[in-house]
């Protein structure tokens, strides 16, 4: 029996799909966009509705929902024999507290949200300890707002955002994939596109610097802006209530 997070994917997956098409179409992209579905706020129904309808990756902001959440899936998976060991892809898109490091690492797949070098250098730690190389990517603001973590990437601090992303790429046990950002939430569709163009050239900057990347990553771009977000050139986009509808507070 179909769960209630199917029907909604059936419903509004199609139309999700057509519209990021067109903004590729637009920007004159051949390239695909990845895809993230935003699981927070909705039960491990939710996971199995997006691997159902072909999606590999999931997010979470909190580790204490990631935890149970996968655990969840993982329980159940057992025994029916999910597809693979890697689907879906965990991915960790929250602010993460340092004393949260080595939960995280152990449950993420990918950690999008590394926002300081503080806790790039704890992750780093962590990971060595245990032998292992997390994926991650390097969140950061662009905007300025204060109400937004992430590595300071206002324009007039670039040089420095370049050398700050450069520590964190020459850590060991860490495999920085690119960037993650969030647009500021407001109409004014230039400070969005603004927004996400400033964390495109930062990406292009650390590329022409070499500072160490791992890939070109450019995670942005949610329900309210994704189509802005890839006309910048995101590469994976993030959508909660676009797929499922809205959250419970
Ligand atoms: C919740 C969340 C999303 C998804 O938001 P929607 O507006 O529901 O698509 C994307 N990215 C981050 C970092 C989030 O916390």
């Amino acid at each position: 029996m179909r769960n209630m997070y199917e029907e909604a994917l059936r419903r509004r997956l199609p139309g999700v799909e057509e519209r990021i098409a067109e903004a590729l179409r637009r920007s004159g992209r051949s390239d695909a966009v990845g895809l993230v579905a935003v699981t927070k706020g909705h039960g491990v129904e939710a996971v199995r509705a997006a691997v159902a309808a072909g999606i590999r990756r999931v997010g979470e902001n909190r580790v204490q929902e990631l935890e149970s959440k996968r655990g969840e899936w993982e329980g159940a998976a057992s025994g029916a024999g999910p597809a693979g060991g890697s689907v879906p892809e965990w991915h960790l898109i929250g602010h993460l507290q340092r004393n949260k490091a080595r939960r995280a690492i152990a449950l993420s797949d990918v950690i999008e949200s590394v926002d300081s070098v503080r806790l790039a250098r704890e992750l780093s730690k962590e990971a060595d300890r245990g032998g292992m190389v997390v994926r991650v990517l390097i969140q950061v603001n662009v905007s300025g707002e204060a109400s937004k973590s992430g590595f300071d990437a206002r324009e007039a601090h670039a040089a420095e955002a370049v050398d700050r992303i450069g520590e964190v790429a020459s850590l060991p046990g860490l495999r920085v994939e690119g960037l993650m950002t969030m647009a500021p939430f407001t109409d004014e569709e230039a400070v969005v596109r603004a927004t996400f163009g400033g964390a495109r050239r930062l990406l292009e900057r650390c590329a022409a610097a070499g500072v160490g990347l791992r890939g070109r990553e450019l995670s942005m771009g949610m329900s309210s802006d994704f189509e802005i977000a890839i006309e910048e050139g995101s590469t994976m986009i993030r959508l909660g209530t676009v797929l499922f509808g809205e959250r419970q507070p």
